[in-house]
Protein backbone atom coordinates (compact mmCIF):
# COMPACT_ATOMS: atom_id res chain seq x y z
CA UNK A 1 0.00 0.00 0.00
CA UNK A 2 2.93 2.15 0.12
CA UNK A 3 2.51 2.84 -3.90
CA UNK A 4 -1.52 4.68 -2.95
CA UNK A 5 0.42 6.64 -0.37
CA UNK A 6 2.32 8.31 -3.28
CA UNK A 7 -0.08 8.84 -5.48
CA UNK A 8 -2.17 10.63 -2.97
CA UNK A 9 0.26 12.62 -1.80
CA UNK A 10 1.08 13.53 -5.38
CA UNK A 11 -2.59 14.29 -6.27
CA UNK A 12 -3.14 16.84 -3.27
CA UNK A 13 -0.04 18.62 -4.68
CA UNK A 14 -1.32 19.01 -8.26
CA UNK A 15 -4.91 20.08 -6.60
CA UNK A 16 -3.58 22.82 -4.60
CA UNK A 17 -1.62 23.71 -7.90
CA UNK A 18 -4.53 23.71 -10.11
CA UNK A 19 -6.60 26.19 -7.24
CA UNK A 20 -4.58 29.04 -7.83
CA UNK A 21 -5.33 28.43 -11.52
CA UNK A 22 -8.04 31.41 -12.96
CA UNK A 23 -11.16 30.03 -13.79
CA UNK A 24 -11.74 30.93 -17.02
CA UNK A 25 -15.28 31.22 -18.08
CA UNK A 26 -16.67 28.07 -19.66
CA UNK A 27 -14.45 26.21 -17.86
CA UNK A 28 -16.02 23.17 -15.92
CA UNK A 29 -15.65 23.33 -12.32
CA UNK A 30 -13.67 20.43 -11.29
CA UNK A 31 -15.02 17.64 -8.22
CA UNK A 32 -12.51 18.03 -5.43
CA UNK A 33 -11.69 16.30 -1.89
CA UNK A 34 -12.40 12.77 -1.13
CA UNK A 35 -14.88 12.27 -3.68
CA UNK A 36 -12.53 12.96 -6.85
CA UNK A 37 -9.93 11.22 -5.14
CA UNK A 38 -12.05 8.00 -4.83
CA UNK A 39 -13.32 8.49 -8.34
CA UNK A 40 -9.56 8.40 -9.41
CA UNK A 41 -8.81 5.48 -7.42
CA UNK A 42 -12.11 3.45 -9.10
CA UNK A 43 -11.30 4.87 -12.76
CA UNK A 44 -7.79 3.78 -12.49
CA UNK A 45 -8.58 -0.01 -11.18
CA UNK A 46 -11.36 -0.44 -14.00
CA UNK A 47 -8.79 1.40 -16.77
CA UNK A 48 -5.02 0.57 -15.40
CA UNK A 49 -3.17 0.96 -18.98
CA UNK A 50 -2.20 3.73 -20.47
CA UNK A 51 -4.59 4.40 -23.78
CA UNK A 52 -1.66 6.32 -25.65
CA UNK A 53 1.09 3.40 -25.51
CA UNK A 54 -1.64 0.59 -25.67
CA UNK A 55 -1.92 2.45 -29.21
CA UNK A 56 1.88 2.15 -29.28
CA UNK A 57 1.60 -1.79 -28.97
CA UNK A 58 2.79 -1.56 -25.12
CA UNK A 59 1.26 -2.32 -22.29
CA UNK A 60 2.37 0.22 -19.33
CA UNK A 61 0.81 1.11 -15.90
CA UNK A 62 -1.37 4.70 -16.06
CA UNK A 63 -0.28 7.06 -13.06
CA UNK A 64 -2.81 9.43 -14.23
CA UNK A 65 -6.59 10.10 -14.88
CA UNK A 66 -6.65 12.76 -17.60
CA UNK A 67 -9.53 14.73 -19.16
CA UNK A 68 -9.33 13.54 -22.63
CA UNK A 69 -11.18 17.37 -23.10
CA UNK A 70 -9.48 19.62 -20.85
CA UNK A 71 -11.71 21.13 -18.31
CA UNK A 72 -10.34 24.66 -19.51
CA UNK A 73 -12.28 24.20 -22.86
CA UNK A 74 -15.29 23.12 -21.31
CA UNK A 75 -14.72 19.84 -21.74
CA UNK A 76 -17.14 17.55 -18.81
CA UNK A 77 -15.74 16.47 -15.50
CA UNK A 78 -16.88 12.84 -15.72
CA UNK A 79 -16.19 9.53 -16.86
CA UNK A 80 -17.46 10.34 -20.20
CA UNK A 81 -14.36 12.81 -20.56
CA UNK A 82 -11.57 10.29 -18.67
CA UNK A 83 -8.62 8.45 -20.03
CA UNK A 84 -5.71 6.49 -18.57
CA UNK A 85 -2.59 8.02 -18.99
CA UNK A 86 1.21 7.07 -17.40
CA UNK A 87 2.58 10.62 -16.61
CA UNK A 88 6.00 10.43 -18.67
CA UNK A 89 6.05 10.60 -21.49
CA UNK A 90 2.24 10.80 -22.49
CA UNK A 91 0.20 13.15 -19.79
CA UNK A 92 3.73 15.22 -19.56
CA UNK A 93 3.35 15.86 -23.67
CA UNK A 94 -0.58 16.35 -23.82
CA UNK A 95 -0.28 19.21 -20.60
CA UNK A 96 2.45 20.99 -22.64
CA UNK A 97 0.54 20.96 -25.45
CA UNK A 98 -2.10 22.31 -23.86
CA UNK A 99 -0.36 24.81 -21.67
CA UNK A 100 0.81 26.16 -24.80
CA UNK A 101 -3.03 26.41 -26.51
CA UNK A 102 -3.75 27.78 -23.36
CA UNK A 103 -1.23 30.57 -23.54
CA UNK A 104 -2.05 31.33 -26.96
CA UNK A 105 -5.85 31.88 -26.42
CA UNK A 106 -5.46 34.31 -23.49
ZN1 LIG B 1 1.78 6.19 -22.05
Amino acid sequence: MGKLTTLKSRLGTAGSRLATLTQRPGATPRLRGRAAVDRRERWLMEHPCCVECRKEGRVVAADVVDHTVPLWKGGPDDESNFQSLCQTPHHDEKSAREAAERAKAR
